[in-house]
């Protein structure tokens, strides 16, 4: 028996990039999956055709991370149309880079919208319906606990919010035997930062093992925590960069 059959995941921003080889990871270990999007319903489609297309159950759900009501429709439709929700997985993000004399209030708001506070609203949704043996798993970066350059204030904020949720929210949902953890990934190949960028030879400088993380990578860490070898970690950090941070 595959070690998620009978569990449901969702998964935010499940278009492309980690949130889909998460989808995709979760899936081929026996988890039924949705996936949000906001502009990539074409990729979103063939995230859910191909899971589909191996045997599984995945579905795709427009929703926009700010949009409050979007957020909580889909863990409702996840809930009701695949039979529960027992993994959310937090990883919707977007990176808006600039000094500080540089930054808007939009791009403040922005941030603060799809990086740190859907990440709340989505948990506040999930946990009504989360059995025991459920997990949360929040998306973070390494840049949430270094922060190696100028010009990445706003990420580096929205990202050790999600440290303080984290903690948090493992505290309120140990009782109920729910897990929350944070998966800090470093430099991964994805349209977020590709690995052949103009920007990826100084992120491979700062690393022990200087290669990019493949979206695998982090799927595999995240899928993990989620499964029944995770069910004693909560609250905890893992970075996964290369040793970049170190
Ligand atoms: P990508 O830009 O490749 O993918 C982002 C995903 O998030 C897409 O599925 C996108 O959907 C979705 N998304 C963006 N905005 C919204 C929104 N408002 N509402 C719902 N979904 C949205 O990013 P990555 O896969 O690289 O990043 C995933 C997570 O990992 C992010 O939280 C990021 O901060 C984090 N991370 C990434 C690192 C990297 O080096 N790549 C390093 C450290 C952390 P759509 O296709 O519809 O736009």
């Amino acid at each position: 028996m595959q070690q998620m059959n009978g569990k449901v995941a969702l998964i935010t921003g499940g278009s492309r990039g980690i949130g889909a080889a998460t989808a995709r990871r979760l899936a081929a270990d026996g988890a039924s999956v949705a996936v949000t999007y906001v502009n990539g319903e074409g990729q979103a489609q063939s995230v859910v055709d191909e899971i589909v297309s191996a045997g599984g159950r995945a579905m795709a759900i427009r929703a926009d991370s700010r949009d409050d009501a979007a957020l909580e429709a889909a863990i409702e439709r996840t809930v009701a149309e695949l039979g529960g929700l027992d993994i959310l997985v937090n990883n919707a993000g977007i990176f808006l880079s600039g000094t500080i004399n540089e930054t808007t209030l939009e791009e403040l708001d922005r941030t603060i919208a799809i990086n740190l506070r859907a990440p709340v609203v989505a948990a506040m949704a999930a946990v009504g319906y989360m059995p025991e043996g459920g997990r949360i798993i929040t998306i973070g970066s390494n840049l949430a606990v270094r922060v190696p350059w100028s010009g990445i204030s706003l990420y580096a904020m929205s990202k050790a919010g999600l440290v303080g949720l984290t903690k948090g929210l493992a505290r309120d949902l140990g009782p109920r035997g729910i897990n929350v953890n944070i998966v800090h990934p470093g430099s991964t190949d994805t349209d977020m930062n590709p690995a052949d960028g103009e920007l990826s030879d100084p992120q491979r400088s700062l690393m022990a093992i200087p290669r990019y993380n493949e979206a695998d990578d982090v799927a595999g860490l995240v899928t993990w925590l989620a499964g029944p070898e995770g069910r004693s970690v909560t609250g905890a950090e893992f970075t996964i960069d290369g040793g970049a941070n170190i």
